[in-house]
């Protein structure tokens, strides 16, 4: 298997930059669009990007501004590229199965597999067969219902979902998963913000951010940026971020990386932002160490609490710990006790910048911490997110303006589809309300999450393997022990907009079931349907494509989940009614879901409706007691043996997840490929190495090692003892059993490696 870029020979390293967007963004932006779309095309899609009555940007989960502030353009680089991707005229159609083997396919880069467009009709994959072949909708639906109506146990199937799937997709999805009589619904958000919801439903009660932009943009007097790289993942929320600096909030960003987009924004709205040298972003930069996290914010909490004992009731917010929290006493004995020089080895930082940090903290009357994947993925990601809400909780940081924590999502409907009953572990209350709404009995017991699921495809407890969106092969880890799990499967289904690697990580047989993108216009039962989305701040709003499908035989995601529904149960809910009127299945989620009274009415009012965050909202805790928890969460982190480095795993600028738009990495000063390691220059000396040298990664776990080979090092500034490399490709190095306490999230920020010369 191979996840293949350029050859290192083509690579080339030159210096990172130190500010983000400006005139090379518009650049690249109109280069995607025009090289994939055309001129005509291209003004027709860009300009409806995340507009009231356009679609929803098919990339990151950040938030639209108020109707009235959106600008024409309204959207990013990565936007831009991503809507390109999905609107290109090339096509991936029958005669290319046709001349492409699987065998060859399986050999191209994740990029060549995209790059060859759109796929046009079903495609079919026989037992032992070579080629994938086109089938019909209805022999389709047929195949995928008789495999799923013969299975023994309805736990023998799995249903996994991306992020991209809209909440009508999402809720028909949850509905014929658990119709069969499994809770077997894995998604991506197992994979990236499961740890954030763990922490947050603990200390808060609800698994969601609770900002507004705002909060952010308006109010914020502090916004504390830690493990998130808005420049390349979330690039809109720079615009917030000017605007907050504008008004004379300060940033702290804190980050093994120092990311371009962490320090400065060229706003390539303005014309000052263009010519300029643009705004300075970060006022402190904390290099702190991969994993390093949880000592640092247990450090910053012992200063605030030291700073109160010397000087009582100036430091802490007394009226919101003691009216609204719990558990404040035992934290505090934890800080107290805590090791300095612990925290300075686990955070690579020093007792100075840890105080300086507080210093910020106590001038600001109002603080947001934003977070990413940088904070997830790790062993102590929700202890860590814990220390975190604990932060907050001193100084009374929620339920005010410009206050609360601010989980930034990474796929655009990954928080809705979570809201829509995609999860594993469905709440009792979700499970009776869709039993007086549907008429049958869902299933109780719990099912796999993306890692279990893998765990159980691996062990042959698994026939069917359905995937609504994604590239489940590339994004999970341990990528060779996925693509075994994938094989033992009797039958694996994709819905998919264009070729990928898990199509030809197959199960005995496969299907290929091509979709509309967000795009395109959805028209079904004679009528034009809408879509909604519910962004990383709990808006949720109408998506209208407009553009023809690729493909004539294309059908939406919704349109393929009732009638796959049809097909196995008949008319017994109303599949193919609610296929053909969307607002059928909008009606279903209001008497389901709490918040979404008169759904469709306020869905397609322009820019939509907040969910209620009680929170936020009224300083309302929906935990067991009513309180917001203060935690104990023991310092720790990875310990790494003398000669190995701790791994990230990060993205490129020319990448969203696992989709690899180009080989550039513009902002770190990589081009022309994907197979470096980025280390410090005080550690390539001390392990014998120099820049430039190829290396093979191994990493270390219990059950044995992993390899990654033939990856060339980069001198690059970041903390001793850390690296840092692509995913996908080094997934391969990520051991399926490394996941986050509490939330089962894979490591992929965390992996214990060493450095060898590349075997020839
Ligand atoms: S910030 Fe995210 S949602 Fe907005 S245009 Fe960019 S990629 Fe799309």
């Amino acid at each position: 298997m191979t996840n293949g870029s350029a050859s290192d020979d083509e690579i080339h390293v030159g210096k990172p930059e130190t500010s983000a967007v400006g005139l090379p963004g518009i650049a690249v932006s109109m280069r995607y669009a025009l090289s994939e779309m055309g001129a005509a095309r291209s003004a027709q899609t860009l300009l409806r990007i995340n507009q009231a009555d356009g679609f929803d940007c098919p990339s990151c989960a950040w938030a639209d501004p108020a109707v009235r502030d959106r600008k024409h353009a309204e959207f990013c680089e990565n936007g831009a590229k991503s809507v390109a991707w999905e609107a290109t005229r090339k096509r991936t159609d029958a005669a290319f199965f046709a001349a492409h083997p699987v065998s060859f396919l399986r050999e191209q880069s994740d990029h060549w597999l995209e790059a060859n467009g759109r796929l046009t009709e079903p495609m079919y994959l026989a037992p032992d067969a070579t080629h994938y072949v086109p089938v019909t909708w209805d022999d389709a639906l047929k195949i995928v219902g008789a495999k799923l109506r013969s299975l023994d146990d309805p736990n023998r199937a799995v249903f996994y979902t991306s992020g991209r799937a809209s909440n009508e997709a999402a809720f028909a999805y949850q509905l014929l998963a658990r119709r069969l009589g499994t809770n077997n619904l894995p998604d991506c958000s197992n994979m990236c913000h499961e740890s954030s919801g763990a922490a947050l439903t603990e200390t808060i009660g609800i698994g969601k951010g609770q900002v507004t932009l705002e909060d952010i943009a308006g109010e914020a007097d502090l916004i504390v940026i830690v493990g998130q790289n808005p420049g390349t993942n979330h690039p809109r929320m720079l615009t917030s971020l000017e605007e907050a600096k504008k008004r004379g909030a300060r940033i702290v960003a804190i980050n093994p990386l120092p990311e371009a987009g962490l320090l400065r924004f060229k706003n390539p709205q303005k014309a000052r932002g263009l010519a300029g040298h643009g705004t300075k972003l970060a006022d402190r930069f904390l290099p702190v160490r991969v994993n390093g996290d949880l000592a640092l914010f247990t450090g910053v909490n012992r200063v605030l609490l030291e700073r109160e004992d010397a000087a009582p009731g100036t430091v802490l917010d007394r009226e919101f710990i003691e009216g609204y929290t719990d558990g404040f006493e035992a934290a505090a004995a934890g800080w107290r006790a805590a090791d300095w020089a612990e925290i300075e080895r686990l955070s690579g930082l020093s007792r100075q910048q840890v105080e300086e940090f507080a210093d910020d903290v106590i001038a600001a009357g109002s603080v947001i911490v934003c977070w990413a994947m940088g904070l997830t993925q790790h062993r102590n990601a929700v202890p860590t997110i814990r220390e975190i809400m604990n932060f907050l909780f001193l100084r009374g940081n929620i339920g005010r303006p410009g206050a609360g924590p601010c989980p930034v999502r990474g796929h655009s409907n990954v928080q809705g589809d979570r809201t829509m009953g995609i999860w594993e572990k469905p709440p009792a209350a979700f499970l009776d309300a869709l039993r007086a709404e549907f008429g049958f009995e869902p299933p109780r017991e719990h099912g796999w999450d993306t890692v279990d699921s893998i765990r159980a495809m691996r062990d042959g407890k698994v026939d069917v393997f359905f995937a609504l969106g994604g590239n489940f092969a590339a994004a999970t880890p341990d990528s060779a022990v996925t693509a075994a799990a994938l094989a033992r499967c009797a039958l694996t289904v994709h819905v998919s907009t264009k070729l990928n690697r898990s199509h030809l990580l197959h199960g005995r047989e496969a299907l290929i079931l091509p979709c509309l993108g967000r795009t395109e216009r959805d028209v079904r039962g004679g009528a034009e349907q809408f879509v909604t989305v519910e962004d990383s701040m709990s808006m949720v709003h109408a998506s209208r494509g407009r553009l023809a499908p690729a493909s004539p035989l294309l059908r939406s995601e919704v349109a393929i989940i009732t009638g796959l529904g049809q097909e196995m149960f008949g008319p017994d809910i109303g599949w193919q009614a609610m296929g053909e009127d969307y607002s059928l299945i909008r009606t279903h989620i209001e008497n389901v879901v709490p918040g979404f009274a008169d759904y469709s009415a306020r869905a397609g009012q322009p820019g939509g409706f907040m969910l209620p965050r009680p929170p936020h909202d009224s300083r309302t805790f929906r935990t067991p007691d009513g309180k917001a928890h203060f935690t104990v969460n023991e310092v720790s982190a990875v310990e790494v043996p003398p000669g190995h480095l701790l791994l990230q795993t990060i993205r490129s600028h020319d990448q969203f997840n696992t989709t690899v738009y180009g080989l550039d990495d513009r902002y770190r000063g990589i081009h022309g490929g994907r197979h470096v390691v980025l280390v410090s220059e005080d550690d390539l000396r001390e392990l014998g190495f120099a820049d430039g040298d190829l290396v093979d990664m191994v990493s270390v776990w219990s059950d044995g090692e992993r390899r990654a080979p033939g990856f060339r090092l980069v001198s690059y500034p970041t903390p001793r003892g850390c690296a840092a490399a692509y995913f996908p490709e080094a997934n391969v190095l990520v051991p399926l059993d490394s996941t986050a306490q509490a939330s089962n999230t894979p490591t992929s920020k965390s992996v214990v490696i060493r450095l060898e010369p590349a075997r020839p």
